[in-house]
């Protein structure tokens, strides 16, 4: 019998008299129990922002993602213990692969975005610096810090891993400690997956605590600080979002529930054609994956009614072929429901589609399992022919490895159909005609979270219908709860409060950490070229002198590179043009020379000019005019022990002090 313990402040909690049973889903056996209802809720909270939270916001964002990723290689290493405990909850080793590989490649996403995307400092901003006065003494710009109180995750039993670590990755890496709360049907694999991560040593005190069993009182306390994020049903997602307390706060509640996600087969994917395939097995992957328990499995599919026939063959071919059975087995590739509650559920479900359905394939008093006591059931293929008229197979998810089957006549029905889920997590089209792709896209977008299209050209690589991906928007508008998880940094802010701050541009450089045009510059040290990273400052610039640009310049410039366009040859048609006074120097020539003007040639710690961004050419430069540069140091950030990255505020300006262009310079310079 396992104790699903729960961590608090500090201490592991053993489950009280009042804990709950947990089965195992192969064999129905009580396996373990859970929850205590004298936990101490209040104090999880207060140990979470007086200790977890000051100490997580005394790293950086860097310090962060680089303790996430520690942690992600850690528990790599430990997987074994999280596969061995996940088999009880039905799940075959290729579902393993899902949840709990797939939880630490997501923290791993993370922590190297954390890295990419994220300043090594302390302010995330958010958008470029707006000028709000005439002559740019007055700006603003959008910051994000992390919000101080903690963020309760409240995880379905579906995922425990994946669940967990999806939240909890971006909201350590924005700085927020966290409370998870999993279901109580599969906790003892989140509790193992916390063990582990308190094993590791790897976290600051106070920044991850585990509720086994009820959350008591604890929303009713939250405030403006907090954060709910809740993954599961829509009935108790409902039931928490109403909570007087959450409301009467602001408190943030963001809900990933159960849609009525839909794959379109594409009008042009006839049989035969290798669109027709990849439909087949997306589909047949969605329902059997996890049991069909994924909140973004296909529910519907939605095929041309020409097609009907032969994709209900194909697909009773294909789940015909599925092995349903023991997940301990190696050849095993569907296992079980979570529970004999669950399996009672999908079954009543099943129930309530019958008026509007006939089954297709899939007999739960007669396949492999039919005699087994754990919780087992064949994929089961429903067909409805009047979808039009149907109502309960767009509303009822039946949390498990069923699916129906729908026609359309065309595009706008297919359409149609789609949207009456009333907003899902993911809707999938299958079809190699870009034309289908963005008609289903303008009709149907605002109704889903994420579209997937998939064909001959991009299967190979295809992620799959079902993947929730840390890099994209997961969750959906509706009956999918509304809500946003991952889709890159994105998902941190949503721990981080965006202020609008405004002010001169020396209170914009001292908060932001980013130098701001028209804030402080240090000109007296020695060239910036020839300072390690560490060493060269935000503000420290460097004014070139000035170079005479010369018509023979621009023909040795043109010649040379091949680029005789007639702005710079021809002065004639120069003037002709709008935009030109006569012949112009090349904008590139010009960044040539002001390159030829900042640069310090000998070896030094810069090591290599990596790129160039925001270039704008503002005023044209003719023969006879001269050019200087200045060039400010605007952002530093670390890439890893040997290097890090400098960008570089640079303007050029004419002998007027006109600014004729203007763009940021990336450098790698050595410590
Ligand atoms: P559920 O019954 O709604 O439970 C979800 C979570 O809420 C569990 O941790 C549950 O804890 C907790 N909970 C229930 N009542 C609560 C209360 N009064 N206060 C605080 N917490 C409470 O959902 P489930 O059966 O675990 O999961 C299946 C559903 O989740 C499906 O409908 C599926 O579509 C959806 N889902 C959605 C997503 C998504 O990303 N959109 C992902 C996975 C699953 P106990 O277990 O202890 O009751």
């Amino acid at each position: 019998m396992i104790e699903v313990h729960s961590f608090a402040a500090g201490q592991w909690i053993a489950p009280g008299s009042d804990a709950r049973p947990i089965e195992s889903a192969i064999t129905g056996e009580i396996i373990a129990r859970a929850g205590n209802d004298r936990l101490d809720v209040q104090a999880m909270r207060a140990y979470a922002r007086d200790i977890g939270g000051p100490a997580l916001r005394a790293l950086t964002f860097h310090d962060r993602a680089r303790m996430l990723k520690a942690l992600a290689l850690y528990l790599r290493q430990h997987r074994q213990t999280l596969y061995d405990l996940s088999f009880d909850t039905g799940a075959t080793q290729a579902d393993h692969l899902i949840d709990v590989d797939g939880g630490i490649g997501t923290m791993l996403v993370f922590a190297s975005k954390g890295r990419r995307e994220m300043p090594d400092g302390h302010v995330f901003l958010d958008g470029p610096t707006e000028q709000l006065g005439r002559a740019g003494q007055f700006v603003g710009r959008h910051i994000c810090t992390p919000l101080q109180g903690v963020a309760v995750h409240i995880n379905a039993f579906n995922f425990p891993v994946w669940g967990m670590l999806e939240k909890v990755a971006p909201c350590l890496l924005g700085g927020v400690p966290a409370i998870v709360k999993p279901a109580t049907a599969t906790s003892y694999v989140t509790e193992a997956c916390v063990r582990l991560i308190q094993q590791s040593g790897l976290l600051p005190e106070g920044t991850l605590q585990l509720i086994s069993g009820g959350t008591g009182d604890l929303l009713d306390h939250l405030d403006c600080q907090d954060v709910v994020t809740f993954t599961g049903s829509a009935k108790t997602a409902l039931k928490l979002r109403k909570n007087g307390n959450l409301m009467a706060n602001s408190v943030r509640f963001t809900a990933e529930q159960d849609s009525l996600n839909a794959s379109v087969l594409g009008p042009d994917a006839t049989p035969g054609t290798p669109e027709f395939d990849v439909f087949v097995r997306e589909v047949t992957r969605e329902m059997t994956a996890k049991a069909g328990q994924k909140c973004t499995a296909i529910r519907r599919i939605m095929v041309p009614a020409v097609q009907a026939d032969a994709v209900a063959a194909a697909l009773s071919a294909a789940l015909k072929g599925i092995r349903v059975g023991d997940p301990r087995q190696a050849e095993t590739q569907m296992g079980a429901l979570v529970s004999a509650a669950q399996k009672a559920d999908v079954l009543q479900q099943i129930d309530r589609f019958s008026a509007e359905t006939e089954t297709v394939f899939g007999d739960p008093g007669d396949f492999a399992m039919a005699d087994s006591k754990g919780a087992f059931l064949p994929p089961i293929l429903l067909h409805c022919g009047d979808p039009d008229a149907a109502q309960v197979v767009h509303d009822v998810e039946a949390f498990g490895p069923v699916s129906t089957l729908m026609p359309y006549r065309d595009l706008d029905h297919a359409a149609a159909l789609l949207n009456r889920g009333k907003g899902s997590l993911v809707a999938s089209v299958i079809t190699h005609d870009a034309q289908v792709a963005r008609d289903i896209t303008l009709a149907s977008a605002a109704f889903h979270g994420r579209l997937y299209f998939n064909n001959r050209t991009s299967m190979e690589e295809a992620t799959g219908h079902g993947a929730p991906l840390p890099h994209m928007v997961h969750g959906g508008p509706g009956r999918a709860g509304g809500g946003e998880e991952l889709g890159g940094i994105r998902a941190v802010t949503h721990y981080m409060q965006r202020t609008a701050v405004q002010g001169s541009p020396d209170i914009l450089t001292a908060i932001t950490g980013q130098w701001v045009p028209g804030s402080a510059e240090t000109s007296d040290k020695p060239h910036p070229f020839t300072r390690p990273f560490g060493d060269v400052a935000i503000g420290d610039t460097l004014h070139s002198p000035s170079r005479q640009v010369t018509l023979d310049d621009i023909e040795t410039f043109a010649h040379f590179t091949g680029d005789t366009f007639y702005a710079h040859m021809d002065d004639a048609a120069a003037r002709a043009n709008p935009f030109f006074p006569g012949r112009v120097a090349h904008g590139y020539l010009l960044l040539s020379f002001a390159a030829g003007l900042f640069v310090q040639p000998d070896p030094g710690p810069v090591l290599a000019n990596t790129g160039l961004d925001n270039l704008r050419f503002m005023k044209p430069v003719e023969a006879g005019d001269s050019i200087q540069v200045r060039l400010t140091v605007k952002a530093k950030t670390p890439r890893n022990d040997d290097y890090g990255e400098v960008r570089w505020h640079v303007t050029v300006t004419n002998q007027n002090t006109e600014t004729v262009a203007e763009y940021e310079l990336l450098t790698m310079n050595a410590y």
